[in-house]
């Protein structure tokens, strides 16, 4: 029943609907595995009819049933698959009449899956919304002969369990198994079901259950036309067939005084509210029960029905002017290119590179209209960090209805709804974060991924792929333009620009001549001289808070690790307190007065005594962003300070309502981790302090320079937005680095200039491909049999030597949850064949036995080494 077929091209002329002659018709499926193939199934003729290229299809895999995708059909077996027609597996199930997935989609996808080395199913249904990946549910219905033996058995007296669920099934066209297995227990009703099913007293079917995303209905109220025709049809659909009701109509439509008082305010009500209502609304403004809306029902003059009602994220929410500026000269420039690509309808690449607060998003907002204005749509990736409130009102203030917006902590329901919403084009604009790129948009006219060097574009998990890089890729297939925009663009993306691959745009100042904070870095090892003991705070960041709050000013204070304390360690033997599942050190939480795994979330209480030699000094060491603020508090008792990490904002409300106080002058101080450090616009903000970055770079990762120099700018980014200078203070006992130091002059060109010397020199991205395979299980020897095995595979492939491979060796996080983690990295000057070493050795080892597929993570262009 299998073939590897993978590579049939998605719209092959079979991609149609219909297909009433008897011929058999094929699809080919994608399925949600870590499968490279694609699999062929024949589908029986009551699936025919529906049978559409990217639509759900039910399949029995091994001994289960699962929800694959329709990437293809054919009207015959292709001759040269070998497959033979009995071989061929029977479909289960059609789950859409409509395709769900669009040809874009499929073709992304499908890149997707060719280019990370990714399963395409694993792709598709990450495409999706959530609720739409359904889980199978089995359904069991009686039969007539199942009824007579139910009538056989003596009543009451049903206690078998086959009895049992005999007697439910009898009680409801097709009874969910599920619900069955809470009464009998979950063995026990399927194997009842089994043994019914033997006997021929009930059917089992499987149907895909996607409760959770479907359309939500409310009732509503409308008025029909007083004599028209179609209102006799369209009430009759409404449920209630009427033979008395047309003369009856007739007569209460001759004249108003027909009706009550009550009856009169519900039609006034309904004119009001321009014919139609939500039926609770309805009751409200009119003021009457809905016994009164039920005799107008009858009597033909109103209808109710079921209207679909859209979830709305951001319903209710205040709109903020839209306000309309002159462009400055460099903003014009950099439009005027982006739509004369635009106006050609080519593909292009540019790479927008403005400091921060250089207008950058006023720039992405016009040309997206422009977008609009030629008839195609839009698309604008986000970090998950930039989808502030305040910017989705921003947008929604631009585009009203026309943008959809998807961000995590959506509901399924609403997702689904932003999903449809752009599906059936109602919504030609779509924002969100890496997985937007996915949007079932067609006509695309415009991509823009802002903050283009955030490593939060890469999914960490299967399918592993960049959303930056996507997002260009689709607008190349789609003939669309693509603007990458940042202040401080990745090593690879400037690359591209100065190899003249991306187009480059410069917006080299602030807005309104604003100058950028001015940067400084204060040298900890003389703040420790000075004082003769390590302190956390400088005097000199110290006084810098107190003079800007006293000048009515707010402040930014970061620091990238949250926790009370970094590690806990005991002070008499040395004993330091680790995860015991992963190779980390716990931290301390004090609010809490536990230590927690910042990886795995393990959580334990911190120890009396140390559990090692039984002495009492418990130490804890470093600091977090809890002591940090706890310290701030007790130093500036007056201030007003908000802390925003993991930690507080576990409720999404939480994060929303602190940035929009801090907005409005309700706090003085922001403390927290890097979710404080970008987008946002706060224009009193005039000091941003960084309490410490040199974890950061001590992190053994190529790129923590780079890392760190992003950060620090974007940080520093924050200051001085408004009409005051901002000051920046940066502590560090590394004062000499150089990510610190061009960080500190805002200098990006020196800072790239001095970090792709290093890159070239020690052979990593972007002059060489990277790929990164890592082995995980709990189990140590498996993980190196496996590691050694994809070794020896790689090596066979490799016999010329087009590519370096390194390891296996322990990964830097060598233990994670439970599971030994080892890694093997693959460096290549050419990409097909790095691409094709890593397909051949992934294929030759899954091939060997005890070697698992599902314990070997794949990644192409890995953006961390952890
Ligand atoms: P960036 O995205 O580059 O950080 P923004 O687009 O957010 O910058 O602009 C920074 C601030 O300047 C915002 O408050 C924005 O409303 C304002 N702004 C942008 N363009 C102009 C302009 N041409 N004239 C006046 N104000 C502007
Ligand atoms: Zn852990």
């Amino acid at each position: 029943m299998r073939r590897p077929n993978a590579s049939k091209p998605p719209g092959d002329p079979a991609n149609r609907s219909g297909g009433h002659d008897a011929a058999p018709l094929y699809a080919e499926v994608a399925l949600p595995l870590r499968l490279a193939q694609t699999y062929t199934y024949r589908l029986p003729l009551a699936l025919r009819e529906d049978a559409c290229v990217g639509a759900r299809l039910l399949v029995p895999f091994g001994r289960k049933l699962l929800t694959g995708y329709v990437v293809a059909l054919h009207e015959g077996l292709d001759a040269d698959s070998g497959l033979a027609d009995s071989e061929v597996k029977d479909a289960e199930e059609m789950l859409d009449a409509e395709p769900l997935l669009t040809p874009e989609v499929l073709e992304i996808t499908r890149w997707i899956s060719d280019y990370y080395a990714a399963p395409w199913g694993e792709a598709l249904k990450a495409a999706l919304p959530a609720g739409l990946n359904s889980a199978v549910e089995q359904y069991v219905s009686i039969t007539a002969a199942g009824r007579d033996e139910l009538a056989r058995l003596p009543p009451r007296r049903a206690v078998t369990a086959k009895a049992q669920l005999l007697r439910l099934a009898s009680l409801s066209e097709a009874l969910a198994l599920r619900d069955a297995a809470r009464e009998l227990g979950q063995a026990k009703a399927a194997k009842a079901a089994r043994e019914l099913e033997r006997a021929g007293w009930v059917t089992i079917t499987h149907r895909a259950r996607t409760a959770q995303a479907r359309a939500k209905r409310r009732k509503a109220v409308r008025l029909l036309p007083p004599d028209s025709a179609a209102t006799d049809a369209t009430r009759k659909t409404a449920g209630e067939p009427d033979a008395g009701g047309v003369s009856r109509r007739r007569q209460a439509a001759s004249g108003p005084d027909g009706l009550t008082e009550a009856q009169r305010r519900v039609v006034g009500a309904l004119i009001e509210g321009g014919g139609e209502l939500l039926f609770a609304e309805l009751l409200e403004t009119a003021g009457v029960g809905a016994s009164v809306v039920q005799t107008l029902e009858r009597r033909g003059l109103v209808e109710v029905y079921a209207r679909e009602v859209r979830r709305d994220p951001l319903a209710g929410a205040r709109l903020p002017e839209r306000d309309e500026f002159q462009l400055t000269e460099a903003q014009a420039a950099a439009l005027s290119e982006i739509n004369g690509s635009q106006a050609r309808g080519e593909y292009a690449a540019f790479l927008l590179h403005g400091v921060t607060g250089s207008g950058k998003t006023e720039i992405y907002i016009r040309a997206m209209r422009e977008a609009l204005r030629h008839g195609r749509t839009a698309m604008m990736l986000v970090p998950e960090i930039s989808l502030t409130p305040v910017f989705s009102r921003r947008l929604r203030a631009h585009f009203g209805d026309a943008v959809a917006i998807f961000h995590s902590s959506l509901t399924t329901g609403e997702r689904f709804d932003e999903w449809r919403r752009l599906r059936n084009g109602e919504a030609r604009v779509v924002i969100g974060t890496r997985s937007a790129v996915f949007a079932p948009v067609s006509d695309l006219g415009l991509v823009v991924v802002d903050e283009e060097h955030e490593s939060s574009y890469r999914q960490q998990e299967s399918p592993y792929y960049n959303g930056r890089d996507t997002a260009v890729m689709r607008a190349l297939k789609e003939r669309a333009v693509v603007v990458l925009g940042s202040a401080t663009p990745s090593l690879e993306t400037f690359q591209n620009a100065r190899a003249g691959k991306y187009r480059y745009l410069r917006l080299p100042d602030r807005i309104a001549g604003r100058a950028m904070a001015r940067a400084e870095i204060v040298d900890m090892r003389d703040a420790f001289r000075r004082a003769g003991r390590p302190e956390v705070f400088s005097p000199e960041l110290l006084e810098a808070v107190e003079e800007t709050h006293a000048g009515g000013h707010q402040s930014i204070i970061l620091l990238n690790r949250r926790g009370y304390s970094s590690f806990v360690l005991c002070r008499s033997c040395g004993e330091r307190y680790n995860c015991p599942n992963c190779d980390v050190t716990l931290t301390f939480h004090r609010s809490e007065r536990s230590m927690v795994c910042h990886y795995c979330n393990l959580r334990q209480r911190v120890p009396e005594a140390c559990h090692a030699c039984r002495g009492p000094f418990i130490h804890f060491v470093g600091e977090g962003t809890e002591q940090i603020e706890e310290i701030l508090r007790k130093k500036f008792p007056a201030l007003r300070i908000a802390r925003l990490d993991r930690d507080t904002t576990a409720r999404r409300s939480h994060y929303e309502e602190t940035i929009l106080s801090f907005g409005a002058g309700e706090l003085d101080m922001l403390v927290g981790t890097q979710m404080i450090a970008k987008g946002h616009d706060f224009p009193n903000v005039t000091l941003v302090g960084v309490v410490s970055v040199d974890a950061g770079l001590a992190i053994p990762d190529f790129r923590a320079a780079e890392r760190a120099f992003q950060l620090i700018t974007q940080v520093a980014g924050r200051a001085g937005r408004g009409d005051a200078p901002g000051r920046v203070l940066i502590q560090t006992y590394l004062p000499h680095h150089y990510a610190l130091r061009h960080a500190c002059a805002q200098d990006y060109e020196a800072f790239f200039d001095e970090e792709i010397r290093y890159r070239r020199n020690l052979n990593y991205p972007p002059f060489v491909a990277l790929a990164s395979l890592l082995v995980h299980h709990e189990d140590h020897v498996r993980v190196e049999a496996t590691a050694g095995t994809l070794r020896r595979a790689l090596d066979e492939a490799n016999s010329d030597r087009a590519c370096r491979v390194l390891g296996p060796a322990p990964a830097p996080l060598a233990r994670l949850r439970g599971e030994h983690r080892v890694q093997l990295l693959i460096k290549s000057r050419s990409r097909p064949r790095l691409r094709a070493l890593v397909e051949m050795a992934t294929a030759a080892a899954a091939a060997t036995p005890g070697c698992d597929p599902n314990t070997v993570n794949v990644e192409i262009d890995p953006v961390s080494l952890m």
